[in-house]
């Protein structure tokens, strides 16, 4: 079989992951087209499924059913049999190259895409040029399937590199509903990463830019809330109902209402609430989707613990019963200059980045944060960068997309900072890492 090099297919490739848009914990398709790619470029390990990461650990994980479904779909698609029998019920890969002495450098790319209908107007090029999403309610409109691409894309520069060391891609599941990151991070596979960088395409930087390290993402917790009570003839026995309905709406007035904090920025929202049966009965069962953010970890965590009592004074206040689940979570977690600047040198000397910012406040929410927390306290450097792209619309809406001319620069920017970082190996943890003076160049 021969194998056109990733850096010859990098469009072709990204487009073909568009086409096949799949959400948290359902992409089997994209794992198994990923795996291929993986065995193509020739790696030491490839880990798939529970075995890139701690499963106990995943959060929002959605129903056997569902999983299912989404797999069969992937089946069909032309999903390779024995990839799909390694996955099981768990998707996402971790691929490693073990080259010798020197430091552990990591890259993690996140792999999902989001329910939402893509458009087929025809002035939205997936649409126009015939690689709009073949999955009806299902879309890549935050860039995840050009992230995917661009793992693939360093992956292989690094292993025909003269890189020595240990290098690891994380293709991380579930990122839209920050369940995938702790996974992996509790997994023993980021115990010895010594420097972590994480990529974002676009989030409104241009084409040409480039932001060396995020700083300041919100620490994020997504809430699931059940109340129940019990149903009642609402003419003839309200009394002996406990109206669900009331515990809500006496729930939804009181978390908006937790007091704002000294430290710093606080967000909540209620964005979902589904339930009841009729309007001549008591409502026994309400759902509802809800989010707190903080500025800081401790800001989210004060914003958790009091929107939970909120929640279970008004079930309380109705003689109710409520549950509050955490359905995704991300810490916040800051770039460290040191390795930014490697991503910056690397910019800067790339003839199609014609802009580089130090540092930008992320300013939404990402749950690769667990990855960059986890290596950070244990003493490695992370970084999450931008590699801007002119993208028409806003992420998430049904016409998003890329401008592909994106692909290669993230490519190569990410290789040369990696290569720079194992080089020089800042840390000198490794041991046997040489302090050599450029790292290499690949313009
Ligand atoms: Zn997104
Ligand atoms: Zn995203």
């Amino acid at each position: 079989m021969t194998h056109t090099p990733v850096r010859d297919r990098l469009v072709d490739l990204r487009r073909e992951l568009h086409r096949y848009p799949e959400p948290a914990w359902r992409e089997f398709y994209t794992t198994c087209r990923l795996a291929e790619e993986v065995e193509g470029i020739g790696v030491d390990r490839l880990h798939l499924g529970r075995a890139a990461m701690d499963p106990t650990e995943r959060l929002a994980v959605p129903s056997s059913a569902d999983i299912a479904a989404w797999r069969d779909r992937a089946r069909e698609d032309g999903a390779r049999e024995d990839l799909l029998d390694a996955l099981d019920d768990c998707t996402g890969a971790l691929a490693v190259l073990d080259r010798g002495e020197g430091p552990t450098v990591a890259l993690r790319v996140d792999i999902d895409g989001l329910l939402r209908d893509e458009s087929t107007d025809e002035t939205h090029r997936p649409a126009a040029e015939g690689f709009r999403s073949r999955r009806d309610g299902a879309m890549h409109a935050c860039g995840h399937d050009a992230h995917a691409t661009i793992g693939l894309g360093v992956l292989e520069a690094v292993a025909e590199s003269d890189f020595s060391g240990t290098f690891k891609v994380f293709f991380q599941p579930a990122e839209e509903k920050a369940g995938g990151g702790r996974p992996m991070a509790k997994s023993e596979h980021v115990a010895d990463v010594d420097y972590l960088f994480a990529v974002h395409v676009g989030l409104d930087h241009p084409t040409g830019e480039v932001v060396a390290g995020i700083v300041e993402p919100l620490a994020v917790s997504n809430l699931g809330v059940t109340f129940r009570g019990e149903s009642s003839h609402a003419g003839l026995a309200p009394n002996e109902g406990r109206n669900a309905m009331q515990a809500l709406g006496t729930a939804i007035q009181n978390v908006y209402a937790i007091p704002r904090h000294a430290d710093g920025a606080t967000r909540v929202n209620v964005g979902r609430v589904e339930g009841g049966t009729a309007s001549n009965v008591t409502a026994e069962r309400i759902e509802a989707e809800a989010e707190v953010r903080g500025e800081t970890t401790a800001l989210m965590e004060y914003m958790k613990t009091e929107f939970e009592r909120a929640v279970r004074a008004a079930a309380d206040a109705h003689r109710c019963d409520a549950e509050v689940t955490v359905e995704g979570q991300a810490p916040r977690a800051d770039s460290d200059p040191a390795l930014a600047a490697l991503v910056g040198e690397a910019a800067r000397s790339h003839s199609a980045v014609d802009r580089v910012v130090d540092d930008a406040p992320f300013g939404a929410s990402e749950d690769g944060t667990y990855l960059m927390r986890a290596v950070q306290e244990r003493g490695g450097l992370a970084t999450y960068a931008i590699v801007g792209t002119d993208h028409p619309t806003g992420h998430h809406t049904a016409t998003f997309d890329i401008d592909e001319s994106t692909l290669p620069t993230a490519v190569e920017v990410l290789t040369d900072a990696i290569l720079t970082a194992a080089a020089r190996d800042p840390l000198g943890r490794a041991g046997g890492g040489s302090a050599s003076t450029g790292g290499a160049d690949s313009t």
